[in-house]
């Protein structure tokens, strides 16, 4: 099928796309500065800060703090090379309670900015982070310290930046058009779920709306763009927002795939094993909110991991109905193949396993709606199915319908059809015909020879009505024929019963019937006067009683109603 092979040479080169998204990230205006940082913690923001700076904790889980109060601090020597200019720090808006950040500048001076939760709502911007300004006045800095009291991740420091106010207002211009970008494409399939959705009622374009929702809102409330929409929404709502939408979208992949798949291609463990990664993953997404103290710092990190078994269900569902000779598992394998390799690589960067890189929130996007665009393409490719299978059965319906309708053995009509007329129009003649003594044929010849003549009959007859001027000619049985033709007046009726006897009285003689046993026909006829069939076929049927009590190879008109 073209199209389908197009639709799915264009999910294969979607999931391609992200690919280079991942692993080639475009040179970053953004300084990162976890690696220089070192932490400390305490009972409160003057605890954290009197921590002596040769104290500070420097290793490698230095991050993981478990005091009310934690402190970063970032020498910026140790850093890179800082920006000259109006600078601003960024970091993730994850839930806190209070944040103190503490410039140091060059000349020995200090300045403290005092950060709430809400400042870090409205200060946000387009890749999701909020900011701080930095002044460099006169005096370059030359550290930046912070103290977060309660943070519930610890990417609050290890997403930290520094860039200059500059570069970083037009790289986040830019990705906040990607953004919108990304959420007008996805509005695409989620106004087709929904139309196609009223026409079809097919259960798993409400599984595909339920991906590219929460794809879109992941887009939204991940990006920030939400706080465009609704400005004084909590940070800690946002955050939250985010992983329920990301849950939303996992979910609706799983039971997509579940209802979108061919019969027997989901086995009942794997089935089952996703139900229940899904069934986790959402209850840890509705748990996030209530900031459970012992979760504080592992909450974002329990989430994430809860994703990884759902990556890897589908990966074994898919990959074992492509073993089954899936078509609709090649598009889903297509779909799904960014979010494996961006949501595994984002997994294990968040459990430090792999190295975080500035592409990776673009790879998670990308993958995302390549998931939600190339799972439409497969979408598409089970309307062509649908399409081709009901094309067909349509067909077939159509000559099982004619085939009902055929008698077998002549290729006429048979009674079947002759019983869909209602009535006997006016302007019309209903002939019915009878072999006469064709027992004696079969008798005589043998069955095989009686079919002969039925054919032969039926041929002779048909071509007496073709002569007539068209009509229609069945089969009623045994050796039996009903004959619907124009006759207007009695003459005609008369003329057309007296054509077909003649026909076949002769045609046991015609050059084409050599062979034939000679055979004659009685006839009996009646007019149409809008009669009800049955009523018109009783009257006929008289005459032709008639016809045979009179001797036979002879024609009868009725001449009214038959008691
Ligand atoms: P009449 O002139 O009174 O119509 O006599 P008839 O012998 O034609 O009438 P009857 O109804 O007694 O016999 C009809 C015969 O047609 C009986 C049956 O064996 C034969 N017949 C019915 N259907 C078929 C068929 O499909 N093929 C053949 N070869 N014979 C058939
Ligand atoms: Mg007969
Ligand atoms: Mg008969």
């Amino acid at each position: 099928m073209g199209i389908g092979r197009l639709l799915l040479l264009l999910a294969v080169m979607l999931s391609f796309a992200s690919g280079p998204a991942a692993a080639a990230p475009a040179a970053s205006p953004f300084l990162a500065l976890a690696d220089a940082a070192c932490t400390a913690g305490g009972d409160s923001v003057e605890a954290a800060f009197a921590v002596d700076e040769s104290s500070l904790d420097c290793g490698p889980n230095r991050f993981d703090r478990r005091e009310r109060f934690a402190r970063a601090r970032v020498e910026l020597a140790k850093g890179g090379v800082v920006p000259a200019g109006r600078l601003i720090w960024q970091t993730n808006p994850t839930g806190f309670d209070s944040m103190l950040v503490r410039l140091d500048y060059a000349d020995g001076t200090q300045r403290l900015v005092d950060v709430d939760a809400q400042m870090a709502v409205r200060n946000w911007d387009a890749n999701g982070t909020f900011w701080v300004p930095v002044q460099q006045r006169g005096a370059p800095l030359t550290a930046v310290d912070v103290v977060v009291e309660r943070p519930n991740s610890r990417a609050v420091f290890t997403r930290m930046t520094l860039s200059s106010l500059k570069d970083a207002s037009r790289a986040n211009h830019n990705r906040q058009l990607l953004y919108m970008l990304l959420c007008g494409i996805l509005l695409v399939p989620i106004i087709y779920d929904l139309l196609f959705y009223r026409i079809l009622g097919a259960r798993f374009l409400l599984w595909h709306l339920a991906m590219a929702v929460g794809t879109l809102l992941y887009t939204l409330f991940s990006s920030g763009m939400v706080m465009v929409m609704a400005p004084d929404i909590p940070s800690f709502v946002r955050h939250c927002g985010s992983w329920l939408a990301i849950s939303l979208t996992m979910m609706g992949t799983v039971r997509f795939s579940f209802s979108i798949l061919e019969e027997g291609m989901v086995s009942r463990p794997v089935r089952r094993f996703l139900n229940y990664a899904v069934l986790a993953n959402i209850v840890i997404a509705f748990l996030l909110p209530f900031e459970f103290e012992a979760l504080r710092m592992l909450a974002t990190d329990l989430y994430v991991i809860s994703v990884l078994p759902i990556i890897g269900g589908m990966a074994v569902l898919l990959g074992i109905a492509t073993l089954r000779d899936s078509r609709v598992a090649l598009f889903l394998s297509a779909a799904f193949g960014g979010l494996m390799v961006a949501g595994t690589a984002q997994v294990l960067a968040v459990l430090d396993l792999f190295p975080r890189s500035d592409g990776f929130d673009e790879a998670l996007y990308a993958a995302l709606v390549i998931l939600v665009l190339g799972s439409f393409a497969a979408v598409g490719d089970r309307f062509l199915v649908i399409k081709a299978e009901r094309d067909h059965a349509r067909v077939t319906a159509r000559k099982l319908g004619a085939m009902a309708n055929t008698d077998g053995l002549t290729g006429l009509l048979n009674r079947r059809a002759f019983d869909q007329s209602r009535r006997l129009g006016r302007g019309l003649g209903l002939l019915i015909a009878d072999i006469d003594r064709f027992k004696a044929i079969n008798d005589t010849y043998g069955h095989q020879r009686g079919d002969a003549v039925l054919c032969h009959a039926a041929r002779t007859i048909e071509g007496a009505v073709r002569a007539l001027g068209g009509g229609e000619v069945y089969r009623l049985g045994g050796e039996e024929f009903a004959i619907l033709t124009p006759a207007v007046t009695r003459q005609q009726l008369d003329a057309a019963a007296e054509a077909i006897r003649v026909a076949i009285d002769e045609g046991a003689q015609g050059p084409d019937a050599y062979d034939m046993p000679e055979i004659t026909i009685s006839v009996g006829a009646v007019q149409g006067e809008g009669q009800l069939m049955h009523v018109a076929f009783a009257e006929a049927d008289g005459a032709l009683y008639r016809a045979k009590e009179g001797g036979r190879n002879r024609c009868v008109i009725a001449e009214g109603p038959v008691d």
